[in-house]
């Protein structure tokens, strides 16, 4: 019975992502019985993560990472989400709170209606990605532990088959760069360099004092002209580093494409990509996209993502923010398989507040409970204040 239910809801799914039906009529495989009056109640918690470093990308600096986390009772059973809110992506605590509270799910009959419940969001307001994807992740949760499953068993994936995942190391002096590295030995695969700053070629020779891992490079956006890109990116592959995340402002596509068309190394799409609607036009502009649930409204439209971006032929990866295990083991359910992870979020932070997907063996891991598999690891006061 549970093995038809599976198969069912991943061919519901997967339907889903090719866009051949406007909805996921996940409800007929519910594996729960709920009364007639049972209705779903959304609640959450502002909380704010502390890092562990200093952090700077190109442009910015920060110590702390507002979040809001998000709980979903229904049947006896309680979801759990979150939104992440890096202050240069415009959401804030207080606009998450205000959209959450335009959120009425009483009229709909169950988290399996997640098409339904996706689109409602959508045409509440525009942008608030996060926020949606705080309602989607609970939501997922929600509706993995009505039919006892993981998500990644759902979609019929193994939760080993995952990429590295990637550890970031900021934008800093050498020394700190050089501390930063050493505490990644042994725990990680490869790193991730945030570069785009006035000397990139120090922080990479700072790495490679300490290290010969491989490293993926992230310039957000910070290089200005296509030929000094392509030279620095000729110079880095030289010293082992295997990708590079929008060298170019997120706009430059036709300048994009010619840099990705010449270079020897795969350019994956971060702030040049933001949600479903975005990826088609990127293919032959870029190798690959890097798909984060924050952007792109939770973990329904970026399994869409994923599976259009194949079809189109691009190569995929998993990101995130400064996020916590909550987040985290949502995105985990979704990657195996993909050619990249950027799954440090939850790495980087001093008070995660959910058990989860574990870093093992430099790979992020879902934790083989229904849902997401997380569950909170302190009190957390939910409410709808
Ligand atoms: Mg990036």
């Amino acid at each position: 019975m549970k093995q038809s239910r599976r198969y069912f809801i991943r061919n519901t799914v997967v339907a889903a992502t090719l866009l051949a039906v406007p909805s996921l009529p996940m409800s007929a495989a519910r594996g729960t019985v709920n009364s007639k009056n049972n209705k779903m109640r959304l609640s959450w918690t502002p909380y704010d993560l502390q890092l562990n470093h200093t952090f700077t990308i190109s442009g910015f600096s920060r110590k702390t990472t507002p979040v809001v986390l998000t709980r979903i009772d229904y049947d006896g059973l309680t979801g759990y989400g979150e939104a992440s809110l890096p202050p240069y992506l415009g959401e804030t605590q207080a606009s998450v709170i205000t959209f959450l509270k335009k959120v009425e799910l009483s009229p709909f009959r169950d988290p399996q209606q997640l098409e339904e419940i996706m689109a409602y969001l959508d045409g509440l307001a525009p942008g608030n990605t996060a926020a949606k994807a705080a309602v989607d992740i609970a939501l997922h949760d929600l509706a993995g532990k009505m039919i006892g499953e993981p998500w990644y068993r759902v979609l019929d994936l193994d939760k080993q088959n995952v990429p590295d995942t990637t550890f970031t190391i900021g934008i800093d002096s050498d020394e700190l760069v050089r501390e930063k590295t050493r505490e990644a030995l042994g725990r990680f695969n490869i790193l991730k360099v945030k570069v785009g700053g006035p000397d990139d070629r120090r922080m990479i020779r700072a790495i490679r004092s300490v290290t010969s891992l491989p490293l993926a490079v992230d310039a957000n956006q910070g290089w200005r002209e296509p030929s000094q890109a392509l030279d620095m990116i000729g110079w880095m592959k030289e010293q082992g580093v295997v990708m590079v995340e929008q060298p170019l402002p997120k706009g430059d596509l036709e300048a994009i494409a010619r840099l990705t068309q010449e270079s020897p190394l795969p350019i994956f799409a971060d702030e040049s990509v933001q949600r479903l609607k975005d990826v088609e036009r990127l293919r032959g502009v870029f190798s690959g996209i890097n798909i984060k649930l924050m952007k792109c409204t939770g973990m329904h439209e970026a399994w869409k993502m994923r599976m259009l971006a194949e079809k189109l032929g691009m190569k995929v990866m998993m990101g995130c923010m400064t996020e916590t295990s909550c987040a985290i083991s949502a995105a985990a359910q979704l990657y195996a398989g993909m050619d990249f992870a950027d799954l440090d979020g939850a790495l980087l932070i001093g008070n995660d507040c959910f058990e989860g997907a574990k870093l093992e063996k430099g790979k992020i891991i879902a934790s083989g409970e229904p849902g997401i598999g997380v569950k909170p690891t302190e009190t957390l006061h939910f409410g709808r204040a």
